[in-house]
């Protein structure tokens, strides 16, 4: 590659809204086949909102928003802000928990006081040993619409859930419709748990959904196909995301997203839009004539 088709390829690169870090990842970019993308924060808008609180057999809906919210105080997830944005418009109160822990791709623990309560997707209840039985119908019809619902367990039992909807951003749906006519498979990979996923990625029209994710799991999917001969590009914004960004042929980064996203991906979507990448395309292919 010539300094100097790099160099203007870069400026307008940045012209349509992508920062280049580096010239091979801009050059890739014009040989990529198959296209992963995170749900929350990429294809969606990253702020969640609460859409619903149940609560088990005899306990109220507020005690159970109110346990949720405590535990959520020392989280930094998008989750985190739905539920204690939701619980500050109620109005509702919560105390301290004590003992608090994240657990990445799952959710949180604490002692609230002095029982152990939990909030997270299936696996952490599993984990647990909480029986979710009671709300397993309800919670299925939330996730089926395309909500994200996570599990209250309390000294051991199910408590109650609370459900997120995160809109899908405004541009994401053209911005997928023009890189499949472009003929790019599109794969889905998210730590959300499979109905939520399926939902959203029917309303697109995403070739292939991998749920329940971890972030080596999204960096073994990566692995793979690239073993498999696809050129791949991997586009998230969150600290999962950053291990699959690093393994992609073409990592992209969302600016709106986590600083170690940033680091690890070949480009940044600087508003955060996919269509972004449609623009990095057009942008590569006229940097890789200009070198030939
Ligand atoms: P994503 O890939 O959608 O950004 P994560 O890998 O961060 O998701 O988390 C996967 C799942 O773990 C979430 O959908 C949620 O059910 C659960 N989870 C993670 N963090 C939290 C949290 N702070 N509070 C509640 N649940 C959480
Ligand atoms: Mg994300």
């Amino acid at each position: 590659a010539t300094p100097i088709s790099v160099t203007t390829s870069a400026g307008r690169g940045a012209q349509a809204g992508v920062l280049i870090r580096n010239a091979e990842a801009l050059e890739r970019m014009a040989s990529v086949d198959t296209l992963i993308v995170d749900k929350t924060g990429t294809l969606t808008e990253g702020r969640p909102r609460l859409t619903e609180v149940l609560a088990a057999d005899g306990l109220d809906r507020d005690r159970v928003l109110s346990a949720a919210a405590a535990l959520e105080m020392g989280s930094e997830h998008p989750l985190a802000e739905a539920i204690l944005d939701g619980a500050r418009e109620k109005g509702i109160q919560s105390d301290k928990v004590s003992d608090f822990e994240a657990i990445t791709g799952k959710g949180v623990t604490g002692k609230l006081a002095g029982v152990e309560i939990s909030l997270g997707n299936s696996a952490l209840m599993r984990d647990l040993g909480v029986d979710i039985s009671a709300l397993a119908d309800q919670v299925d019809d939330l996730r089926e619409s395309g909500n994200t619902v996570m599990l209250l367990g309390m000294g051991g039992k199910l408590a109650g859930c609370v459900a997120v909807t995160d809109p899908v951003k405004a541009t994401t749906e053209i911005a997928i419709r023009t890189l499949h006519e472009q003929g790019l498979k599109i794969i889905m990979a998210t730590g959300d748990n499979r109905k939520t996923a399926k939902a959203v990625a029917e309303k697109l029209g995403i070739d292939q959904v991998e749920a329940d994710c971890l972030p080596e799991d999204k960096k073994a999917l990566i692995e793979k196909l690239r073993a498999d001969g696809k050129r791949v590009a991997m586009a998230g914004d969150g600290v999962n995301d950053a291990p699959a960004l690093a393994a992609a042929d073409v990592g992209i980064a969302m600016g709106t997203g986590a600083d170690v996203a940033v680091e690890s991906a070949g480009m940044t979507l600087l508003g955060g839009d996919l269509e972004g990448i449609v623009r990095a395309r057009k942008v590569a292919k006229a940097t890789v004539r200009n070198i030939r």
